[in-house]
């Protein structure tokens, strides 16, 4: 970035060739008939709900969010496609939905508020009624359907989908407890079918995991995360999946590269400490490059003396702790580094390469939050 004098000091590229290669997993696996739902929510799992949706949205037939200000926010960038509400929506949030806005709802309050909105405001939301097959979190028991199904009758409401969502699925290897609950979901879907006189369109239970390992999940739509950003749910996704069909088959690639520059050198004198708590100490004659991102960017504290970051195409480690807004990383054995070098904080370079897996597995995380606590404020741009 040195010849670029207006570079930033930290943005975020998103490739979407990786992007169309990771829908093109998924499409190419999916029945023509199952309708395949990009799920775009915490800013589009870090990457930049603005730029990177009108990408998802050329190929997806959905778009799925966690909250009612979220779908508008898509309204607002001119996204058209039908969007799937996943959260909870209380009735401050239900203000200028339009129907193409679908809620998924958990509670027969939930269905009264969208009866109520409908009379208020002559906006009709269709629902698609949440049932709970063993996650505990939302959904209503799966003995409730009946009732759920009837509640939304009799308040004339348009029910046109029955999801679930997988406790487990990406946990392990051992598979029974999604087989229970896929068992659980098909009992459930079958009573709403018996209450309603018909077969709801829109039958939903599978996140990336369960549509990368198990087709019977699909059924008529599919939510797919964190697989369509190029990454896989978990390594015991990955190990079922090569248990299953041998290596080498799906092939998923990260959309996503943080970058920053250089923004200073540092030597440090062997003996010499570094940072706050001066936690790491200078074995011989040092130098630094000081780094302007923090953990106010995403970048986690827990990482500081434990990550490397990629320069020049070499791996740079992060030594002493991470600040707010400043890390530092041990150059000494990559010549020539200077100011406004780019720095890849996640991504590739050269030969080296930092995953989001990488970083998680080093934090006691996983990728998903490593990607979602990315800043907003980081300028995001497609790579060209
Ligand atoms: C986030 C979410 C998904 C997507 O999960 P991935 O593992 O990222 O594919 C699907 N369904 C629901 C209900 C979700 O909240």
């Amino acid at each position: 970035m040195a010849d670029d004098f207006f570079a930033p000091t930290q943005w975020i590229e998103l490739d979407p060739s990786a992007l169309a290669h990771n829908a093109r997993v998924f499409r190419s696996a999916l029945a023509p008939t199952t309708r395949l739902l990009g799920v775009v929510k915490a800013n589009a799992y870090g990457h930049g709900l603005e730029v990177v949706a009108p990408e998802i949205a050329k190929h997806v037939d959905w778009l799925g969010v966690h909250s009612a200000t979220e779908a508008r926010a898509l309204r607002e960038i001119g996204t058209a496609l039908p969007i799937l509400v996943m959260g909870y929506v209380p009735p401050v949030d239900l203000r200028d939905l339009d129907s193409g806005i679908h809620l998924l709802v958990s509670s027969p309050t939930a269905l009264k508020w969208v009866a109520d909105y409908r009379d208020r405001s002559g906006v009709s939301l269709p629902v698609h009624i949440k049932v709970d097959t063993g996650a505990k979190r939302q959904g209503v028991p799966e003995g409730a359907i009946g009732d759920m199904a009837r509640t939304a009758g009799r308040y004339r409401l348009e029910v046109v989908g029955v999801a679930t969502h997988f406790a487990n699925i990406e946990d392990t290897l051992e598979h029974q407890f999604a087989r229970t609950q896929l068992e659980r979901f098909q009992h459930a879907v079958a009573e709403a079918t018996s209450v309603l006189g018909v077969e709801p369109p829109f039958i939903h239970a599978a996140c990336s995991a369960a549509s990368l390992l198990f087709r019977q999940t699909d059924f008529t739509l599919v939510r797919v995360g964190i697989s369509l950003y190029g990454h896989w749910p978990s390594r015991e996704t990955k190990l079922s999946w090569i248990l299953e069909h041998g290596r080498g088959g799906v092939e998923l690639q990260p959309v996503l590269s943080w970058r920053a520059q250089v923004g200073q050198l540092q030597p440090v004198g062997k003996g010499e400490s570094v940072g706050y708590g001066r936690t790491w100490t200078a074995l011989r004659d040092t130098v630094l490059a000081v780094i302007p991102v923090g953990y106010a960017d995403g970048y986690p504290r827990a990482l500081g003396n434990r990550s490397r970051v990629a320069i020049r195409g070499c791996a740079a480690p992060v030594v002493g702790r991470v600040c707010m807004n400043i890390m530092m990383a041990d150059v000494t054995d990559i010549p020539g580094v200077e100011i406004g070098d780019r720095v890849t904080l996640l991504g590739a370079d050269g030969g080296a390469t930092v995953t989001a897996e990488d970083l998680a597995a080093l934090c006691g995380s996983i990728n998903y939050e490593v990607l979602a606590r990315l800043s907003p404020e980081i300028p995001r741009r497609l790579a060209s």
